[in-house]
């Protein structure tokens, strides 16, 4: 059985379309529903042939819907919420895929207040954005992190987690400020340690920019997959999450400087036993499957 068959997806960029595409791949039956506040996007997406409907307002776009996707920014969530609320049927269940919570079960309590809200977020991304980006199998084995209010109808939370599994992805069920601490330091923190480093390496006088670019593979080129990300998304995590991600880089700029000594102290030991925990690290992350072992992270060389 489905869990939903009518769903609407409101922003149909990367996070959008590549839920459209599951949808299609895992529950066929079920109807989409797409608006995108941009009409070259809404264009796009009828080109494309992923939603079954494409409206030109977000009220149109709910009122029939059981199950109603959020995909915007999150800056943008409070006021796609507003303008969406008047006609948000009330037995629809409201979630949204926001990289951060606490703020989005905020803004969703305060704009569509009595709504059944259950807020998500698939774990699972790229560094493309836009219509095009999307794809099938982005949530495949990939978690998805539920974070429901303390008084969520239990129903509803069931039926978005089988919604998720349906979609191929694992599902934990946490508070959203824990959520918040826990992708502060696995997402967060390294999207903007890679926004420094290659802000860094680009301001660098004594370095040529063609320099950086040439040599880019000893490592600098990994964090430029990174920061590539779409600035409006990074912009608006980082004003959402502001306490953790603070609370976060303390402790990161702790443990920098702590480097920094055991480098100018010539302390090579504290250094092989830290690199030592962190190889161990990254074998976990290829045992539980949520990356690739092939050399050179499965980049195609011809
Ligand atoms: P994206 O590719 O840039 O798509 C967002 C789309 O939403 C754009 O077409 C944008 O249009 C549209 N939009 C913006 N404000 C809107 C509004 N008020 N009403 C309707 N449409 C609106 O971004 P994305 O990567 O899919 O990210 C969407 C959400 O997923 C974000 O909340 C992000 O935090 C979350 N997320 C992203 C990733 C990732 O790796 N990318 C992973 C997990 C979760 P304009 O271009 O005109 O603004």
């Amino acid at each position: 059985m489905l869990p939903f068959a009518n769903i609407t997806i409101i922003g149909l960029g990367l996070i959008g379309s590549s839920i459209a595409h599951a949808i299609r791949a895992n529950m066929s039956a079920a109807r989409i529903t797409g608006y995108d506040q941009d009409p070259a996007v809404r264009a796009r997406v009828l080109e494309l042939g992923f939603c079954d409907d494409v409206t030109d307002s977000p009220g149109a776009a709910v009122t029939d819907a059981d199950l109603v996707m959020l995909c915007v920014p999150v800056g943008a969530i409070a006021a796609t919420a507003k303008e969406l609320a008047e006609d948000l049927p009330e037995s629809a269940v409201i979630s949204d895929v926001g990289s951060s919570k606490e703020s989005v079960l905020n803004a969703l309590t305060d704009a569509l207040p009595g709504a059944r809200i259950i807020p998500a977020h698939p774990v699972a991304g790229t560094e493309h954005s836009g219509p095009d980006a999307g794809f099938a199998t982005l949530f495949d084995g990939r978690w998805c992190i539920l974070t429901p209010p303390d008084n969520a109808d239990q129903a509803d939370l069931e039926r978005v987690k089988a919604f998720w599994e349906k979609m191929g992805a694992n599902i934990e069920i946490m508070d959203a400020r824990h959520h918040d601490l826990v992708l502060a330091v696995t997402s967060h923190l390294p999207h903007l340690i890679a926004y420094t480093i290659v802000g860094t390496a680009s301001d660098l006088e004594d370095v040529t920019r063609s320099e950086v670019i040439k040599y880019s593979a000893g490592g600098f080129r990994d964090f430029t997959r990174i920061a590539a990300s779409d600035p409006t998304m990074w912009r608006d995590v980082f004003m959402s999450n502001k306490d953790a991600v603070l609370e976060m880089l303390q402790r990161f700029s702790e443990d920098l400087t702590a480097l920094q000594r055991a480098i100018r102290w010539d302390k090579g030991d504290e250094l092989f036993d830290l690199f030592t925990k962190t190889r161990a690290i990254r074998r976990r992350i290829i045992e539980e499957g949520q990356d690739d072992a092939a050399p050179d992270f499965g980049r195609h060389h011809e």
